[in-house]
């Protein structure tokens, strides 16, 4: 495969498609020149490959010559030579990776210029200061980004040499000054390198390729690329092209051009446009620009061919296309183009309103596929209005959206602040559920420690609250923050942007969340498309929030975290008390009074979600985060004392300490210490869907036992449940899950209920075809499931390493976003495939955050899951990326991949209710094996069928749960363990 490739190669597909080796500069490039024939100045393109060959073994000794050839060939298309003393042709050398990095890596302008060259361009154009001018700026770039010289250095000379001319215009500069220029520059770049500024082409040529590869691994790059999730090993392309000028006289001119708004989306040629300018000149904002149409008065000529070049890039890439031109001396080059980036605003519209053009004809799965979780995030939370704030910090970018507020350091005062009228940003080292209300009152809360499974990440992403976690510059002390040597007291202003983690001083505008109409039109044709194959629920523990829930689309509850549901300040003592009794009368005392508490809020819940699944999870506090704080009780002992009853909690808090909380008496593990517990929980469920049954309504309920490792396990606590759903309803007719038939009819009341478990551990995941025995579903949680494959503390690890991690390549990504899909993925397939081979019709969903990720909902869609379940606010992502999940796939329904224009669909606007039972997979019709790609293993199950795959399957039939007989409501609770 040769490294370099002309713009008009002959390719054996379009080079559009090409961007793997050419880069996408490049490859539009190509496409505009042998596809299009647009006027594009030639050049060529050194591939991605060669910068990857680079990286590994330095510059390729074949690369010499076919750079040689090529430019030999460019020289030959234009009729001048690069360094020609009497007529040069001048050449660009910039980036181009496969994915846009606008601004990251380095490029060369006006190279090619030298001593005697500067003389020929000066005679040929008849413009001195023109060549001194363009002599000047190559030395300052090949400077800073080939030699590594200070940028500051040439534009300080600079300045001074505007100063000394009495102007303030780069362009009033005299040619006898910029000739003076010259030789000090050339001087710097001898004091820095001890050698003169390069003389011979051949040497600027290789110069500036090598340091375009170098960029690609320059910081802003790297740092770009962790952002944007880029991998770090695809290398950019390099495309060396002939110059042409706009700054040569009044006809000529540069602009940046988009075929439509990319700020608003509405139809129409928009951008920028200045006379007698380079391309830098625009972007940098140091002249006001004209807009575009101004071009029909000034170069009508010009105008109209831009406008027809507009025209057909829309209509090639079938999208809105970013374009860069230049004219000179009247004539019309096309410099660049893309697909162009766009506001989320203007994604929606666009990708809508090309589904009703007749040019572009986008079908829905189109549509779907053009449209990113920011897009959504975009419209759905408040922003930062534009950009460029100076970043005090940065953490993790926990619950996305903006927030503005004056900082409190606890939650107390956040509480009394709010309650005064401000508004409030809570800044936390981290939170626990003493800060809840603290967090509840504030817009936005930013903590110094934990990941992006920590507490207050959760439980802010629930609340769709704007966090930003893990900020480890902070520095928090009793009424101020400090960060560097910045100090901010409480009460003073700050902004924190929990999408990027950005933390700003003082009040940032915000732009209000609006998602416009074509936001539900195209999630509903994402649920077009994946209806019958990955369902949505939400992880929620309230009414209110249930109901959001059910309002972005959600299609159930995956997870409510029941333990969320004791966080109110009046019910964490209650907990606390339960945790810590000493005799089981003081226990049952708690646990009735958690009990009555529960009730009420299940019957919430139930009622927003009435005739939707609702997974309970059944108590699993990481018991830290429960018990008031030893540390913080120690030295209240020791400076002012303690009252009797903190002395008691003092001391039972000790007895209970952990060294590692989260793998201690947490899940199941509590229940089987505490059997009553869970008794209690289940007979308060099976009250509020008795209430609801009893008002009309339709309660489906899904019982979820946590952090089960073993079988036994699982048939124990299992046992509780299903003697305190008997203890509670005797006769009480147990439906089964949708689809798979009914209980005899013996006239009582009826209700569907399923008993299941989250797989958490590796060894669950293992023994899953065991663990299927005792479960009607598995819930996957993969925040559990991701700290234990890896050995990763999911409190601590984030802030303090995966930095390192992500800045080194040890991860592509971290793992507590984006689900490892090698290791942690291959355990849920592995689960997936052997609790299923057990129990063919179990139902699986994931509840970790990662149900909300896109990149990993395409993993658990890969791996047969049924459903997922994430935050009420990330659903609408989710919904969208489970579509997008099944468009990868190919397995989208044919009607959505039809253009609708002369449909007749083509006129639908749905408003069609997005909510339903889950779209199980087996039920709902997914069918094949799916192979995972790339070493991974699993295939999921046959639709519908009983086919048992994998190893491990049981001989044995799922286990059959007898429906009850119809019976009254029994009273009291049932803690009666058994096995
Ligand atoms: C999980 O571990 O993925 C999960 C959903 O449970 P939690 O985050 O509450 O531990
Ligand atoms: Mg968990």
């Amino acid at each position: 495969m040769p490294y370099v490739f002309d713009f008009d190669h002959r390719h054996p597909k379009p080079p559009m498609e090409m961007k793997d080796l050419l880069g996408g500069k490049g490859a539009n490039l190509a496409e505009m020149t042998s596809v299009l024939g647009l006027p594009v100045p030639p050049g060529f393109t050194i591939s991605t490959a060669t910068c990857r060959d680079y990286m590994e073994g330095g510059w390729p000794e074949a690369l010499t010559g076919e750079v040689q050839r090529a430019r030999k060939r460019l020289e030959g298309r234009m009729g001048k030579r690069i360094g020609d003393p009497s007529d040069p042709l001048l050449v660009s050398v910039r980036s181009g990776a496969k994915f846009s990095m606008p601004g990251m890596m380095d490029t060369v302008l006006n190279l090619g210029l030298n001593d005697r060259s500067v003389e020929g361009l000066a005679a040929q154009t008849g413009d001195e200061r023109f060549a001194y001018d363009s002599y000047r700026r190559f030395i300052a770039m090949y400077g800073r980004i080939v030699l590594d010289i200070p940028g500051q250095e040439f534009d300080d000379l600079f300045e001074a040499a505007k100063e000394l001319a009495g102007t303030t215009s780069d362009a009033e500069v005299p040619t006898e000054l910029l000739r003076y220029l010259v030789h000090s520059y050339q001087q710097i770049v001898e004091r820095h390198t001890g050698r003169p500024f390069p003389q011979d082409p051949e040497a600027q040529l290789h110069g500036a390729i090598e340091a375009v590869f170098r960029s690609w691994n320059g910081p802003r790059a790297v740092a770009y690329r962790e952002r944007e999730r880029i991998p770090h090993d695809l290398g950019t392309a390099v495309n060396v092209q002939a110059m042409v000028f706009g700054n040569r006289d009044d006809r000529s001119g540069t602009g940046v051009g988009f075929t439509r708004d990319p700020a608003t989306g509405a139809t129409g040629a928009y951008g920028d446009f200045l006379v007698n300018a380079q391309g830098e000149d625009v972007v940098a904002g140091i002249r006001n620009t004209d807009p575009l149409s101004t071009l029909a008065d000034t170069f009508p000529e010009v105008h109209a061919e831009l406008m027809d070049i507009f025209d057909r890039l829309e209509r090639h890439y079938r999208d809105m296309c970013d374009t860069e031109f230049t004219i000179e001396q009247g004539k019309l080059w096309m410099l660049q183009t893309r697909v162009g980036k766009r506001t989320g605003r203007a994604a929606l519209r666009m990708a809508v309103e090309m589904t009703q053009d007749p040019r572009i004809r986008l079908s829905p799965a189109e549509a779907v596929s053009r449209i990113t979780e920011d897009h959504l995030a975009a419209v759905l939370h408040p922003q930062f209005v534009g950009e460029g704030y100076a970043v005090l910090t940065k953490g993790l970018g926990a619950s996305p959206g903006a927030a503005v507020g004056r900082v409190y350091l606890t939650a107390d005062a956040a509480v009394e602040a709010a309650g005064r009228g401000e508004t409030v940003i809570l800044v936390r080292r981290e939170t626990s559920p003493d800060d809840v209300q603290g967090m509840l009152a504030a817009e936005g809360v930013l903590t110094a420690r934990g990941g992006l499974v920590s507490h207050a990440a959760v439980v802010a992403r629930g609340w769709g609250k704007p966090a930003v976690v893990g900020a480890e510059a902070l520095r928090i002390s009793e009424h101020q923050l400090v960060v560097g040597d910045v100090t901010i007291a409480e009460g003073d202003w700050l902004s924190i942007d929990g999408t990027s983690g950005s933390v700003v001083i003082g009040q940032v505008p915000l732009s209000a969340a609006d998602p416009p109409w074509e936001f539900y039109r195209l999630l509903e044709w994402a649920d077009e498309i994946r209806t019958g194959r990955l369902g949505v629920r939400a992880n929620a523990d309230t009414g209110p929030d249930a109901l959001q829930a059910r309002q972005l689309g959600a299609q159930g509850i995956g997870l409510c975290r029941t333990e969320h549901m004791f966080l109110g300040e009046d019910r964490l003592p209650v907990v606390r008390r339960m945790i810590l009794a000493d005799t089981p009368e003081q226990e049952e005392k708690a646990l009735e009074e958690l009990r009555e508490v529960q009730r009420a809020d299940f019957v919430d819940i139930l009622a927003a979600m009435d005739g939707l699944p609702v997974t309970v999870r059944l108590l699993d506090p990481p018991l830290h985060e429960f018990l008031p704080d030893t540390g913080e009780l120690a030295i209240k002992e020791a400076t002012v004392g303690l009252g009797p009853e903190e002395h008691r909690l003092f001391e039972a808090a000790k007895q209970w300490q952990e060294a590692n909380p989260m793998l201690g008496t947490r899940g199941v593990r509590l229940g089987v210490i505490k059997p009553g517990l869970y008794a209690m929980q289940v007979q308060a469920l099976m009250e509020a869907a008795f209430d609801r049954l009893a008002s009309g309504g339709n309660p489906v309920v899904e019982i979820m036992i946590p952090l089960t490792v073993t079988r036994e396990e699982l048939g124990l606590a299992r046992s509780w449940v299903e003697d305190a759903i008997e203890g509670t309803s005797p006769g009480l007719r147990r439906r089964k899950a949708a689809g798979k038939g009914r209980g005899k009819d013996s006239g009582g009341p009826e209700l569907e209920v399923l008993i299941g478990t989250m797989i958490e551990t590796p060894r669950a995941a293992l023994r899953a075809d065991e663990i299927a025995e005792e479960a009607d579903f598995f819930s996957f949680g993969t925040n559990d499931l991701t700290q234990m494959t890896f050995g990763f503390s999911r409190d601590d690890v984030e802030g303090r390493m995966m930095s390192a991690y992500l800045e080194d390549g040890l991860l592509p990504a971290n793992p507590f976003e984006t689900v490892d899909a090698n290791g942690v993925g291959e355990l849920v397939r592995l689960g997936a495939e052997r609790g299923r081979a057990t129990r063919p019709d179990l139902k699986l969903g994931v509840c970790g955050e990662h149900g909300g990720d896109p990149a990993s909902i395409s993993v658990f869609y890969d791996a047969g899951l049924d459903y997922v379940s994430c935050s009420p606010f990330r659903v609408p992502v989710a919904r969208l990326a489970a579509a997008q999940a099944v468009l990868e796939k190919g397995e989208a329904p044919s009607e959505t991949t039809r253009p609708l224009i002369g449909s007749d669909r083509s006129r639908d606007v749905g408003g069609r209710d997005v909510g339903g039972r889950d779209v199980g997979g087996r039920a709902g019709g997914r069918t094949g094996t799916r192979s995972g790609g790339g070493g991974k293993t699993g295939t999921s199950p046959k639709a519908g069928g009983g086919t048992k795959t994998g190893a491990s399957a049981k001989a044995g039939a799922p286990k059959g749960r007898a429906s009850k007989k119809v019976g009254p409501m029994a009273k009291g609770r049932s803690g009666k363990k058994g096995s």
